[in-house]
């Protein structure tokens, strides 16, 4: 049974953290050139369903539609964010994307993107990007099952062509995955493969759970018996590739539990950083915790003709099951959006949350051989060091 959409109170409080930059995704539109079942299109479609508690404002504009000098404004306010472009897609609004590239200065700009389009974006933009994180969930049959046939080999051919145009950042793959994935094979094909082979991936999981999709789903016994293994293998193999290789592949969600096991000093907020230091910027310039959260009036943050970065309003939850959870300190609490909206079950949070203690348990196992890796210099402790709340929300 669902609980009670009001069972459970949103909290407003101080940063327990501070951070010196922050970070905004800014929507440049919200239409999509996919259909795939994990996109933002559909989680409006939901919100349509049953989402009668939040008031939603359900006239936003497409596309971005403010003007972009006011954004140069806001984020001049603090000249070390990062702002990183989001859809729907954002190379759908290509125009906008260049106009805010010419005239906001954030330190560093990045974007989300399911590469289908990134052809069409001139080198003089795409070599500005620190990070691209591009949508493919492993080999072609299976990125071209979730995601429509013909993309796997579109992106691919556009990665290509990028690389050889110039493109020297960080190319991050993000993976989907849900019950036809076998995670350990997918993520060891995109690391080593004859069309393109990855440095960095991160992969998500599609556990939305919204309207009837648990009940169509095979999570459970998929989570249980498959993926859960599979992150333990994953596990060993990058520790086995820190012993023989001497390097620390940049596999987010074992990069960044790792990173706090062997550096943090105080425990993880929201990992994603939504609702503290990573916000999202709609199309009407109002702003919001995540990007998921488009159209939630009562978490509008403040628009950005009348804000300043550094004392944005920080959404935090509590009273949901992470706050009694003894991995919350490492877990961080998953996903302020599903704390929010609620849509789980206990059965359903009880999950998911499984996969994250999997997670968090594989990579604890390691740490003594990490360790011991690292005193022995085979490894650095900087090879654990990232940008953090790039758009790797670490826990999947
Ligand atoms: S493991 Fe689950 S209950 Fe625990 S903090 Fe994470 S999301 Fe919350
Ligand atoms: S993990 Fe949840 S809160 Fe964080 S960005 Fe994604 S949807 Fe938003």
């Amino acid at each position: 049974m669902k609980k009670p959409a009001n069972s459970r109170k949103n909290t407003i409080k101080p940063p327990p953290h501070s951070h010196p930059c922050m970070f905004f995704h800014v929507i440049l539109t919200t239409e999509c050139n996919l259909q795939c079942r994990y996109c933002f299109g559909e989680t409006m479609d939901d919100f349509d369903e049953d989402f009668g508690e939040f008031e939603l404002d359900y006239n936003l504009p497409r596309k971005l539609d403010y003007n972009v000098p006011i954004l140069a404004e806001f984020c001049s306010k603090d000249p070390d964010c990062v702002v990183t472009f989001y859809g729907g897609e954002p190379l759908l609004n290509i125009p906008a994307l260049e106009e805010v590239m010419d005239t906001v200065k954030p330190k560093h700009f990045m974007m989300q993107t399911n590469g289908l389009l990134l052809d069409r974006l001139p080198s003089k933009y795409v070599n500005r990007f620190h990070t691209l994180l591009v949508s493919i969930d492993g080999e072609e049959a299976l990125t071209d099952h979730y995601r429509g046939k013909g993309t796997f080999r579109k992106v691919v051919d556009n990665l290509k062509l990028i690389t050889r145009n110039g493109f020297q950042g960080e190319l991050i793959a993000r993976v989907t995955v849900m019950e036809q994935t076998d995670l350990y094979k997918q993520v060891t094909w995109l690391l080593n493969n004859s069309e393109f082979k990855f440095s960095s991936v991160h992969w998500q999981l599609n556990a939305g759970f919204w309207g009837n999709d648990h009940k169509r789903r095979d999570f459970k016994r998929w989570s249980t018996e498959n993926y859960i293994p599979s992150v333990d293998r994953l596990t060993q193999f990058w520790v086995d590739h820190m012993e023989t290789q001497g390097e620390v592949l940049k596999l987010y969600p074992l990069l960044g539990i790792a990173n706090s096991m062997l550096m943090d000093k105080q425990p993880s907020l929201m990992r994603c950083g939504g609702g503290w230091i990573n916000y999202a910027i709609q199309t009407d310039g109002y702003i919001i915790p995540c990007p998921t959260m488009w159209g939630m009036k009562k978490y509008y943050l403040g628009n950005i003709g009348d804000s300043d970065p550094k004392t944005l309003g920080k959404v935090f939850v509590n009273d949901t099951p992470c706050t009694q959870c003894s991995d919350l300190g490492m877990c961080g609490g998953r996903c302020l959006y599903a704390n929010i909206t609620k849509r789980w079950t206990d059965e359903q949070y009880a999950e998911v949350c499984a996969t994250v203690k999997g997670l968090i348990t594989s990579v604890e196992r390691r740490l003594p051989r990490i360790r011991q890796l690292l005193s022995q210099g085979k490894i650095a402790l900087s090879d654990f060091e990232y940008l953090k709340y790039n758009g790797c929300e670490i826990i999947p």
